[in-house]
């Protein structure tokens, strides 16, 4: 019990702002085509974890793409471990855009400014606050913590978690869940109300390639094998489809929650979800995008000569698969391309879904109410996907949590890879706080 009242200290309050200004600092740009170099980044909190007796290892598959893991082993030995994650690198920022430079890292009445403040150097300087506050006070979590700092996680996390699940998975020994970004942040839809939205499962990535296959020729001469004609037309029928509501777990729990918040009976409610969404009014944001798989045309490639009708013709969808659709997308996929068009998987990711009646959730749940006792926790399904998806493969449950309280006039969500990024220091305090809570106790 002591180990509760005690809390972080204030140097921990201290270091969490400085460490995520400095990570600012440091750049790790990740453009894409391996152009990134994250090991300054790496060596800075491996640094910081040896300091405090916590023994880092570094692993690079491509020189300067450094990883950090380390293990904090924890009082009960038959327990699991907790994988915590974060990833170092950050997407691109134009200087001319921002308010302050995006590296400058600069704290400016009570708030630090850069690329990464949000996505998400904030939270691997949480991290790395708690787990040194516990080395000054002589305290261990009950469960082994495995921590990892990732490379390559806006890229195609091949330098990244990829890697490390391919090749370092011993590291990972007895992990069974694990914690990292995209929820646990407030989230105000009208004045009054707070959310905390964890993430309990991501929508997986089906990035497709479609070819139509027909007969070249003159393009003055009929021709009713027109590879381009038959490439719109298939391409028409994916960008205007309305794929059917499919409620998961989670969302459905999502709505029960939202509902219940709005004075809604949930039965009612979840028998007409559009009359449901409009009347949770900004709080439907949460639950939109993931009540449905979407495909959204992105890329067309056919032709060189206007009076030359190609041979072939290629495009590129976006698509996002709800966990336990993957089979009615693939079907859905063979209907609205039809005959003349082949399709295939350019890129695919396996959609995630972890329990919201799980110990776990329940000890996230906990902690964050603690901390903001008007706080509601509603659960989510993230749109997009996150380095949880690589760490799946060692059987690893994810969920999304980097706890922050915000003030309700920051529009936290719409800071992810944009400009002016930034987080306030109470907010870090707040992190730090609720992180400390539930990871000693997890
Ligand atoms: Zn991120």
């Amino acid at each position: 019990m002591a180990e509760e009242v005690r809390g972080p200290d204030t140097t921990a309050l201290d270091e969490v702002v400085t460490f995520t200004s400095e990570l600012i600092r440091i750049d790790t740009t990740n453009r894409g085509g391996g152009d990134c170099r994250e090991r300054p980044a790496a060596e800075y909190v491996a640094e910081r974890l040896a300091d405090a007796g916590i023994e880092p290892t570094l692993l690079e598959r491509t020189p300067g793409r450094t990883n950090v893991v380390a293990r904090i082993p924890g009082t009960d030995p038959s327990a699991e471990a907790l994988l915590v994650h974060g990833h170092l690198d950050v997407v691109p920022a134009d200087p001319a855009e921002w308010t302050v430079h995006p590296f400058s890292g600069e704290v400016r009445e009570g708030v630090v400014w850069g690329r990464g403040a949000v996505d998400m150097k904030n939270m691997d300087a949480m991290v790395l606050a708690v787990v040194r506050s516990w080395a000054r006070q002589g305290i261990r979590p009950r469960r082994d913590i495995v921590l990892a700092y990732t490379a390559d996680e806006e890229a195609s996390a091949e330098d990244g978690s990829g890697f490390l699940a391919d090749r370092h998975a011993a590291l990972f020994e007895g992990c069974t869940e694990g914690i990292s970004e995209s929820g646990a942040f407030s989230f105000h839809p009208q004045p009054g109300t707070t959310l905390y939205p964890i993430a309990a499962g991501e929508r997986g990535t089906a990035w497709l390639k479609l070819t139509a296959h027909g007969r070249a020729g003159h393009g003055s001469k009929v021709n009713a094998e027109n590879a381009v004609t038959r490439l719109a037309t298939a391409v028409a029928r994916i960008g205007t489809h309305t794929w059917p509501v499919r409620l998961t777990t989670t969302v459905r729990a999502a709505l029960r929650e939202l509902a219940a918040l709005h004075g809604i009976d949930a039965d009612t409610g979840l028998r007409d979800l559009d009359l449901l969404l409009d009347k949770l009014g900004p709080a439907a944001a949460l639950v939109e995008p993931t009540v449905r798989n979407s495909a959204n045309p992105t890329m067309l490639e056919a032709g060189y000569k206007v009076n030359v009708i190609p041979g072939q013709a290629v495009a590129y969808i976006d698509g996002r698969m709800l966990p336990g659709t993957e089979e009615e997308f693939a079907a859905t996929m063979d209907e609205l391309t039809g005959p003349d068009v082949e399709w295939e998987f350019h890129h695919r990711e396996v959609p995630l879904e972890a329990p919201v009646d799980s110990p776990t959730f329940a000890k996230l749940r906990a902690a964050v109410e603690r901390f903001d006792p008007a706080g509601h926790v509603v659960p989510f399904t993230m749109s997009g996907g996150t380095d949880a998806k690589q760490f799946s493969r060692l059987g690893i449950t994810g969920y999304g949590f980097s706890p922050l309280r915000l003030p309700p006039d920051l529009d936290y969500g719409a800071l992810f890879h944009g400009v002016d990024e930034r987080v306030p220091v109470d907010a870090l305090h707040f992190g730090v706080r609720v992180l400390d809570h539930y990871l000693k106790s997890a």
